[in-house]
C-alpha cells in the first residue's frame, strides 16, 4: 500500500538535506518492501518558500491538510529571535496538538565523541511539546498587558514583583503531563526498555515541574501497575520497567557520567529542548539527531537541528538527521526492514570515514564530503 507523506522542505539547509535524504528512503523501501508498498510525497508550503509563493509563512492550506494527515515530514524552519513572527514550529506543534516530541539518541561506531564511552548512550527523550514556558504566553516589559497583570499580582495575590518586569507564564496541566508520560511508558514497555526517568526541576518550581513528577508516578501506579516499579522498590534483577526521577540540572551530569543508567526519559518542554541537544552532542552533534512530533493522529518527523544559516546553500550540511528521521518514519509505518537498511547504511558510511564537515572535524583521518555526496554514499550502501 502507498503511504502518503506530506512534506515541508524548510528554510536554510532544508532544501539540500531533502535532496540528499529522499532518494535514500526511496531506495530502502524499494529494496525491503513489496512492490505496492511505496512512499507518495506531497509537498506543503511553509516558511520562506511559502512566503515567496503565497505571501504567508504558514498558509491555511498547509494547516488544514496536516490537520487530517497521518504522516508528515519537515525540514527546519527559521524563527527570528525576539520580535518578528512567532515560531512556525511552535505554531505547528500547538495547532496540531503535537504533544510528544520524541528524540532517540544513539551512538554510531566511528564518531569521535567528547565521552569516553559514547557507545553506552542509548536513550529516547520524550519531551512535552505544547505547554510550559513555550506556550507563547509572554508580555514585554512596560506594556499595558504586563502592567495590568503585575498590578493584579501585587494587589490581589500580594506578590512581590518589580513593576517593570517582563512576564512569561508556565502552564502545566495534569492532562498534558500524563498523556506524554503515558506515551513514554508505553514505548518503554513495547520496546522492552529498562527504565523511565522523569526529569523535572520540581525542587524549585514545585507546582509545575514538581507536579510533572508526581503525576508521572501516579500514572505509573494507576495505569501500569504490575508492569513497572519505582527505583526504591525494585528487586535485584527486576524485569519490570524501573521508574526513576531526576532533577534537571543533576540529570545533565548523570547522562555524561552514567549514560548506561538511562533509557527512556520523559520531561517538560524546556528541559527536553536543552537535554536533547546536549545528548545529541554526546554522540556526534545535531547532524545525526532525528526526531518526531506526535499527536494522537499525526506523526510529524523532523531533524532536531535548525536551518544552519551560515552553511546553507554550500553543500556542507549533514543530511544524516533527516535521513534518520525518515528511518523512524519507516519504522512507524511498520517497514522496519527498510528502516534497518537505512541505519546500517549510515553506520557503514560513517565507519568508512567519509563524512560531512561537522563530523569530519571530529574524526581523525576523515575524508570530508558534501551533503549531496554523503546522501549518495548512504544510498549506495543500501
Ligand atoms: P542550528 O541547529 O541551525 O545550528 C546550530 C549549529 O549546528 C550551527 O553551527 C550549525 O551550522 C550546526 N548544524 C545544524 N545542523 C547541521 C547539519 N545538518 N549539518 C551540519 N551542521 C549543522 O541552530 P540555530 O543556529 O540556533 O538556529 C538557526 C535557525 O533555525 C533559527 O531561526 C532557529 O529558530 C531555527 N531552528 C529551527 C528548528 C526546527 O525547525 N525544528 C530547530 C532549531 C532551530
Amino acid at each position: 500500500m502507498k503511504k502518503t507523506v506530506y512534506y515541508i522542505e524548510g528554510d536554510g539547509i532544508g532544501p539540500e538535506v531533502w535532496k540528499a535524504a529522499r532518494p535514500v528512503l526511496e531506495k530502502a523501501v524499494e529494496k525491503a518492501c513489496a512492490k505496492e508498498e511505496q512512499l507518495e510525497w506531497v509537498e506543503l508550503l511553509a516558511g520562506e518558500k511559502a512566503f515567496a509563493e503565497t505571501g504567508e509563512y504558514l498558509p491555511q492550506n498547509t494547516i488544514d491538510t496536516l490537520a487530517t494527515a497521518r504522516l508528515a515530514m519537515k525540514g527546519p524552519l527559521a524563527t527570528p529571535v525576539s520580535g518578528g513572527f512567532r515560531s512556525l514550529n511552535v505554531t505547528l506543534r500547538q495547532t496540531l496538538d503535537l504533544y510528544a516530541c520524541i528524540r532517540p539518541i544513539r551512538y554510531f561506531q566511528g564518531i569521535e565523541s567528547p565521552l569516553k564511552r559514547p557507545d553506552l548512550v542509548d536513550m529516547v527523550v520524550f519531551r512535552e511539546n505544547t505547554e510550559d514556558v513555550y506556550a507563547g504566553l509572554e508580555w514585554a516589559a512596560n506594556t499595558p498587558e504586563a502592567l495590568r497583570l503585575i498590578s493584579f499580582l501585587q494587589e490581589e495575590l500580594k506578590v512581590k514583583i518589580a513593576g517593570d518586569s517582563a512576564l512569561g507564564l508556565k502552564p502545566v496541566t495534569e492532562k498534558g503531563c500524563k498523556r506524554l508520560i503515558r506515551k513514554a511508558l508505553q514505548y518503554a514497555l513495547d520496546q522492552k526498555r529498562t527504565s523511565l526517568t522523569l526529569v523535572h526541576k520540581g525542587n524549585i518550581m514545585k507546582f509545575t515541574e514538581g507536579a510533572f513528577r508526581n503525576w508521572g508516578y501516579e500514572l505509573a501506579r494507576e495505569e501500569f501497575s504490575g508492569q513497572c516499579v519505582t527505583e526504591g522498590e525494585a528487586l535485584n534483577d527486576d524485569k519490570r520497567i524501573i521508574i526513576k526521577d531526576r532533577i534537571a540540572d543533576a540529570m545533565f551530569q548523570e547522562v555524561l557520567i552514567r549514560p548506561e543508567q538511562y533509557s527512556v526519559i520523559a520531561t517538560t518542554n524546556l528541559n527536553g529542548d536543552y537535554l536533547s541537544d546536549a545528548l545529541a552532542a554526546q554522540v556526534g552533534g545535531l547532524g545525526l539527531a532525528p526526531g518526531v512530533n506526535m499527536s494522537d493522529d499525526l506523526a510529524f518527523f523532523e531533524p532536531t537541528h535548525g536551518t544552519a544559516p551560515t552553511i546553507a546553500g554550500k553543500d556542507m550540511a549533514n543530511p544524516g538527521s533527516l535521513i534518520l528521521s525518515g528511518a523512524m518514519l519507516l519504522e512507524h509505518v511498520g517497514w522496519g526492514e527498510a528502516a534497518q537498511l537505512v541505519y546500517n547504511a549510515v553506520e557503514k558510511v560513517i565507519a568508512s570515514k567519509k563524512v560531512t564537515v561537522d563530523l569530519a572535524s571530529q574524526i581523525e583521518g576523515a575524508k570530508q564530503v558534501g551533503c549531496r555526496e554523503f546522501g549518495e554514499l548512504v544510498a549506495e550502501n543500501i
